[in-house]
Protein backbone atom coordinates (compact mmCIF):
# COMPACT_ATOMS: atom_id res chain seq x y z
CA UNK A 1 0.00 0.00 0.00
CA UNK A 2 1.66 3.15 -0.96
CA UNK A 3 1.24 6.06 1.15
CA UNK A 4 0.79 10.08 -1.03
CA UNK A 5 0.45 13.18 -0.24
CA UNK A 6 -1.27 15.55 -2.40
CA UNK A 7 -0.58 19.10 -2.32
CA UNK A 8 -4.10 21.39 -2.57
CA UNK A 9 -4.80 24.98 -2.03
CA UNK A 10 -2.03 27.03 -0.09
CA UNK A 11 -1.18 24.64 2.44
CA UNK A 12 -3.65 21.54 2.07
CA UNK A 13 -2.89 17.87 1.72
CA UNK A 14 -5.65 15.65 -0.02
CA UNK A 15 -3.93 12.27 1.80
CA UNK A 16 -3.83 9.12 -0.92
CA UNK A 17 -3.49 5.67 -0.35
CA UNK A 18 -3.30 3.32 -3.26
CA UNK A 19 -2.63 -0.63 -3.75
CA UNK A 20 -2.93 -2.95 -6.97
CA UNK A 21 -4.71 -0.06 -8.78
CA UNK A 22 -6.97 1.27 -6.55
CA UNK A 23 -7.17 4.35 -4.83
CA UNK A 24 -8.94 5.80 -1.33
CA UNK A 25 -8.48 9.70 -0.89
CA UNK A 26 -9.16 11.36 2.39
CA UNK A 27 -10.56 15.02 2.12
CA UNK A 28 -10.60 15.93 -1.32
CA UNK A 29 -11.42 19.55 -0.67
CA UNK A 30 -10.58 19.92 -4.39
CA UNK A 31 -11.26 17.50 -7.24
CA UNK A 32 -8.44 18.52 -10.02
CA UNK A 33 -5.08 17.40 -7.77
CA UNK A 34 -6.85 14.24 -7.19
CA UNK A 35 -8.48 13.88 -11.07
CA UNK A 36 -4.54 14.72 -11.81
CA UNK A 37 -2.85 12.23 -10.29
CA UNK A 38 -5.39 9.33 -10.67
CA UNK A 39 -5.40 9.80 -14.54
CA UNK A 40 -1.40 10.35 -14.39
CA UNK A 41 -1.03 6.89 -12.55
CA UNK A 42 -3.82 5.13 -14.11
CA UNK A 43 -5.68 4.70 -10.55
CA UNK A 44 -9.63 3.67 -10.04
CA UNK A 45 -10.64 6.22 -7.61
CA UNK A 46 -11.97 3.62 -4.88
CA UNK A 47 -13.41 5.23 -1.72
CA UNK A 48 -13.16 8.75 -0.17
CA UNK A 49 -13.22 9.03 3.64
CA UNK A 50 -14.14 12.45 4.84
CA UNK A 51 -12.79 13.58 8.44
CA UNK A 52 -15.25 16.57 8.91
CA UNK A 53 -17.36 19.15 6.89
CA UNK A 54 -15.12 21.97 6.36
CA UNK A 55 -15.58 23.39 2.99
CA UNK A 56 -11.51 22.80 1.88
CA UNK A 57 -11.88 19.02 2.72
CA UNK A 58 -15.05 18.47 1.32
CA UNK A 59 -15.18 20.75 -1.77
CA UNK A 60 -13.79 17.69 -4.52
CA UNK A 61 -16.22 15.51 -3.45
CA UNK A 62 -19.40 15.98 -5.90
CA UNK A 63 -17.14 16.35 -8.25
CA UNK A 64 -15.62 12.80 -7.52
CA UNK A 65 -18.68 11.06 -7.15
CA UNK A 66 -20.04 12.37 -10.32
CA UNK A 67 -16.98 11.01 -12.30
CA UNK A 68 -15.96 7.46 -10.60
CA UNK A 69 -18.75 6.84 -8.32
CA UNK A 70 -17.12 5.98 -4.99
CA UNK A 71 -18.39 4.89 -1.94
CA UNK A 72 -17.98 8.12 0.25
CA UNK A 73 -17.85 7.69 4.52
CA UNK A 74 -18.06 10.58 6.62
CA UNK A 75 -19.49 11.53 9.79
CA UNK A 76 -23.28 11.46 11.10
CA UNK A 77 -23.22 14.12 13.10
CA UNK A 78 -22.11 16.51 10.33
CA UNK A 79 -24.45 18.32 7.64
CA UNK A 80 -22.43 16.80 4.11
CA UNK A 81 -24.31 18.14 1.07
CA UNK A 82 -23.75 14.40 -0.68
CA UNK A 83 -24.78 11.02 0.13
CA UNK A 84 -22.52 8.91 2.13
CA UNK A 85 -22.19 6.30 4.86
CA UNK A 86 -22.22 7.77 8.42
CA UNK A 87 -20.20 6.91 11.38
CA UNK A 88 -20.04 8.06 14.99
CA UNK A 89 -16.89 6.53 15.86
CA UNK A 90 -16.07 3.05 17.52
CA UNK A 91 -17.41 1.59 13.72
CA UNK A 92 -14.81 -0.63 11.30
CA UNK A 93 -14.91 -0.33 7.88
CA UNK A 94 -12.98 -2.09 5.36
CA UNK A 95 -10.82 0.31 3.02
CA UNK A 96 -9.14 -1.18 0.04
CA UNK A 97 -9.65 -4.74 1.63
CA UNK A 98 -7.92 -3.05 5.11
CA UNK A 99 -9.63 -2.90 8.09
CA UNK A 100 -10.09 0.73 9.29
CA UNK A 101 -11.01 1.64 12.49
CA UNK A 102 -12.91 4.82 12.53
CA UNK A 103 -12.74 7.46 15.57
CA UNK A 104 -14.63 10.51 17.23
CA UNK A 105 -12.31 13.19 17.68
CA UNK A 106 -14.60 16.58 18.38
CA UNK A 107 -12.94 19.46 19.24
CA UNK A 108 -12.43 21.47 16.27
CA UNK A 109 -15.93 20.23 14.71
CA UNK A 110 -18.98 18.49 16.29
CA UNK A 111 -18.71 15.09 14.45
CA UNK A 112 -14.92 15.19 13.68
CA UNK A 113 -13.64 11.41 12.63
CA UNK A 114 -10.32 10.23 12.58
CA UNK A 115 -9.26 7.20 10.32
CA UNK A 116 -6.90 4.38 11.17
CA UNK A 117 -5.56 1.80 9.00
CA UNK A 118 -2.91 -0.43 9.56
CA UNK A 119 -1.35 -2.01 6.51
CA UNK A 120 0.15 -5.64 6.36
CA UNK A 121 3.54 -5.36 6.89
CA UNK A 122 3.69 -1.83 7.52
CA UNK A 123 3.22 0.73 10.16
CA UNK A 124 -0.11 2.03 10.80
CA UNK A 125 -1.34 5.44 9.37
CA UNK A 126 -3.72 7.88 10.75
CA UNK A 127 -5.79 10.35 8.92
CA UNK A 128 -6.58 12.81 11.72
CA UNK A 129 -8.13 15.99 9.52
CA UNK A 130 -7.71 19.03 11.35
CA UNK A 131 -7.59 17.60 14.70
CA UNK A 132 -3.95 16.73 15.42
CA UNK A 133 -1.56 18.72 13.68
CA UNK A 134 2.41 18.28 13.74
CA UNK A 135 3.08 20.65 16.78
CA UNK A 136 -0.46 21.93 17.29
CA UNK A 137 -4.03 21.16 17.00
CA UNK A 138 -6.91 22.51 14.92
CA UNK A 139 -8.85 25.79 16.28
CA UNK A 140 -12.03 24.64 19.11
CA UNK A 141 -14.43 26.03 16.52
CA UNK A 142 -17.76 23.87 17.65
CA UNK A 143 -16.25 21.93 20.67
CA UNK A 144 -14.82 22.68 23.86
CA UNK A 145 -10.93 22.65 25.50
CA UNK A 146 -12.29 19.17 27.15
CA UNK A 147 -13.46 17.79 23.95
CA UNK A 148 -10.07 18.71 22.23
CA UNK A 149 -8.34 16.79 25.30
CA UNK A 150 -10.00 13.72 25.34
CA UNK A 151 -9.70 13.94 22.13
CA UNK A 152 -5.96 13.93 21.96
CA UNK A 153 -5.92 11.59 24.72
CA UNK A 154 -6.95 8.98 22.40
CA UNK A 155 -4.55 10.01 19.52
CA UNK A 156 -1.76 9.99 21.94
CA UNK A 157 -2.69 6.83 22.90
CA UNK A 158 -2.08 5.17 19.77
CA UNK A 159 1.04 3.02 18.73
CA UNK A 160 4.31 5.52 19.03
CA UNK A 161 5.04 4.44 15.53
CA UNK A 162 1.80 5.34 13.74
CA UNK A 163 2.04 7.62 10.78
CA UNK A 164 0.37 10.97 11.60
CA UNK A 165 -1.47 11.80 8.35
CA UNK A 166 -2.28 15.83 9.28
CA UNK A 167 -4.24 17.81 6.61
CA UNK A 168 -2.32 21.04 6.87
CA UNK A 169 1.50 21.93 6.36
CA UNK A 170 1.38 24.04 9.27
CA UNK A 171 4.08 22.39 11.08
CA UNK A 172 6.73 25.68 10.85
CA UNK A 173 4.38 27.82 12.93
CA UNK A 174 3.55 25.40 15.24
CA UNK A 175 6.95 24.46 15.89
CA UNK A 176 7.42 28.36 16.69
CA UNK A 177 5.09 28.50 18.99
CA UNK A 178 5.71 25.45 20.64
CA UNK A 179 9.53 26.57 21.48
CA UNK A 180 7.41 30.04 23.11
CA UNK A 181 6.04 27.24 25.47
CA UNK A 182 8.63 24.62 25.93
CA UNK A 183 12.20 26.55 25.00
CA UNK A 184 14.78 24.04 26.70
CA UNK A 185 12.89 21.22 24.93
CA UNK A 186 15.85 19.77 23.16
CA UNK A 187 13.87 17.20 20.80
CA UNK A 188 11.63 19.88 19.89
CA UNK A 189 14.65 22.70 19.02
CA UNK A 190 16.49 19.61 16.70
CA UNK A 191 13.26 18.99 15.17
CA UNK A 192 12.22 22.69 14.17
CA UNK A 193 15.76 22.70 12.38
CA UNK A 194 15.09 19.64 10.98
CA UNK A 195 11.39 21.19 9.41
CA UNK A 196 12.96 24.44 8.01
CA UNK A 197 15.52 22.33 6.08
CA UNK A 198 12.60 19.69 4.47
CA UNK A 199 10.65 23.38 3.88
CA UNK A 200 13.64 24.98 2.60
CA UNK A 201 13.76 22.31 -0.16
CA UNK A 202 10.03 22.42 -0.73
CA UNK A 203 9.70 19.23 0.86
CA UNK A 204 6.72 18.00 3.00
CA UNK A 205 7.05 18.14 6.83
CA UNK A 206 4.75 14.95 7.35
CA UNK A 207 3.87 12.80 8.04
CA UNK A 208 4.70 13.07 11.73
CA UNK A 209 4.53 9.89 13.92
CA UNK A 210 1.94 9.59 17.39
CA UNK A 211 6.05 9.34 19.40
CA UNK A 212 7.28 12.31 17.65
CA UNK A 213 3.93 14.33 18.71
CA UNK A 214 4.43 13.15 22.52
CA UNK A 215 8.25 14.99 22.26
CA UNK A 216 7.03 17.82 20.58
CA UNK A 217 3.19 19.20 20.47
CA UNK A 218 2.66 21.33 23.32
CA UNK A 219 -0.93 20.02 22.53
CA UNK A 220 -0.13 16.24 23.87
CA UNK A 221 2.09 17.87 26.46
CA UNK A 222 -0.58 19.57 28.91
CA UNK A 223 0.33 17.57 32.07
CA UNK A 224 4.24 18.19 31.48
CA UNK A 225 5.44 21.18 34.48
CA UNK A 226 7.11 23.14 32.12
CA UNK A 227 3.96 23.26 29.87
CA UNK A 228 1.66 24.00 32.72
CA UNK A 229 4.07 26.96 34.04
CA UNK A 230 4.62 28.62 30.20
CA UNK A 231 0.78 28.36 30.78
CA UNK A 232 0.36 30.16 34.02
CA UNK A 233 2.22 33.09 32.48
CA UNK A 234 -1.51 33.42 30.80
CA UNK A 235 -3.83 32.11 33.18
CA UNK A 236 -2.53 31.63 36.55
CA UNK A 237 -3.59 28.38 39.08
CA UNK A 238 -4.53 26.55 36.05
CA UNK A 239 -3.94 22.84 36.39
CA UNK A 240 -6.18 20.24 34.49
CA UNK A 241 -4.76 19.25 31.48
CA UNK A 242 -7.62 20.23 29.52
CA UNK A 243 -7.41 24.35 31.25
CA UNK A 244 -4.39 24.03 30.26
CA UNK A 245 -5.21 22.81 26.73
CA UNK A 246 -7.94 26.08 26.40
CA UNK A 247 -4.58 28.68 27.71
CA UNK A 248 -2.51 27.73 24.87
CA UNK A 249 -5.44 27.28 22.19
CA UNK A 250 -6.23 31.01 22.80
CA UNK A 251 -2.73 31.99 23.34
CA UNK A 252 -1.91 30.35 20.18
CA UNK A 253 -4.65 31.93 18.09
CA UNK A 254 -3.01 35.48 19.00
CA UNK A 255 0.38 34.53 18.59
CA UNK A 256 2.46 35.87 16.09
ZN1 LIG B 1 -11.40 22.28 9.40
Amino acid sequence: MELIAIPAFEDNYIWMLQHDGRAVVVDPGDAAPVIHILRSRSLVLDSILVTHHHADHVGGVPELLDLYHPHVHGPALENLAFAHQPYFGGETLSVLGQATQVMSVPGHTAGHLAYMLTPQDQTPILFCGDTLFSGGCGRLFEGTPAQMMDSLDQLAALDGRTRVCCAHEYTLGNLRFALAVEPGNTQLQSHYQHCQQQRQQGLSTLPSSIALERQINPFLRTRVPEVIHAAHLHQPHVTQPADVLGVLREWKNRFK
